[in-house]
């Protein structure tokens, strides 16, 4: 019984010929064997040497897929370097930038556990009430793609969903009315919330230079909103004056500095969401 390193040598060979026979347009029997001319036979060699090349090339690629899917399940770098039979060091110069990902992975599936169904109901919620759109199809699409997926796909259909979501509650114009208005609110409130929760804490904790956007106002800034009187640029709000500026129409959250904060600031604004959702 041949190991499995012979199988592996057998297959890459035989996929190899099958490519540089497409790639010269010969027969399916056509090889190396069949008592070819030189000439032929050299061209054959040198169609397989292309082909045995293009071979190592997307193993390659996969094998760089594979270390990143690794590592978003937890894999380290010294298990990385480990499977792939070199040190650690050299796997972190291979594929850099995966150190981490598993956080970043876990932190999604808390905050998709915990909002996902309410992202959901409320993406939906806005499309019910807006009119149509290309930004409002796309969405509705994401969702679409959310409810077919495995449950292995979900966090990248949610991911998706989530950039869509943000596009159309921050850039489609605020609706007049006010069941849709909500929606439209909460859904920029769900958002900016995501990203919060999903980033390193450390790409949230340089704010040294932020201001609340109201003049003279000390208070330490802990959210960004889009006002209609600022023009459309973010501005950055304290809790006091974030939830002044929401009481006004077409008033967007567009990013939070911390986890739940944005969530917190537009109950506020609309105590009367709080109490139709029934929860604490
Ligand atoms: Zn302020």
């Amino acid at each position: 019984m041949g190991s499995v390193s012979d199988e592996v040598t057998t297959a890459v060979e035989q996929l190899a010929w099958r490519m540089a026979r497409e790639m010269l347009q010969l027969e399916p029997d056509a090889g190396p064997r069949s008592g070819l001319p030189d000439a032929d036979a050299r061209q054959l060699w040198l169609a397989a040497l292309t082909s045995l090349l293009a071979i190592r090339d997307s193993a390659e690629v996969l094998a760089a897929s594979a270390a990143l899917s690794a590592a978003q399940r937890g894999a380290d770098y010294p298990a990385i370097g480990d499977a792939a039979g070199m040190t650690r060091q050299g796997a972190r110069r291979k594929w850099p930038g995966l150190a981490g990902l598993s956080d970043e992975r876990q932190r999604k599936l808390r905050w998709w556990s915990r909002r996902g169904d309410q992202f959901t109901q409320c993406a939906r919620a806005v499309l019910a009430t807006s009119g149509e759109g290309p930004r409002l199809a796309i969405l509705r699409e994401r969702l679409d793609d959310i409810e077919q997926a495995s449950p292995a796909q979900r966090i990248d259909a949610f991911d998706l969903a989530l950039v869509d979501a943000h596009t159309v509650a921050v850039s489609a114009p605020a609706p007049a009315e006010p069941i849709a208005e909500r929606a439209s609110g909460l859904l920029a409130a769900l958002t900016a919330d995501a990203y919060a929760a999903m980033s390193s804490h450390s790409a949230l904790a340089i704010r040294e230079d932020l201001a609340c956007g109201t003049a003279g106002c000390p208070s330490e800034p802990i959210v960004e909103l889009w006002r209609p009187d600022f023009g459309h640029r973010p501005v950055p709000a304290c809790r006091e004056h974030a939830v002044e500026a929401l009481g006004q129409p077409g008033t967007r959250l567009v990013a939070a500095y911390q986890p739940d904060v944005a969530l917190s600031v537009f109950a506020e604004a609309h105590p009367n969401t709080r109490r139709r959702r029934g929860r604490p």
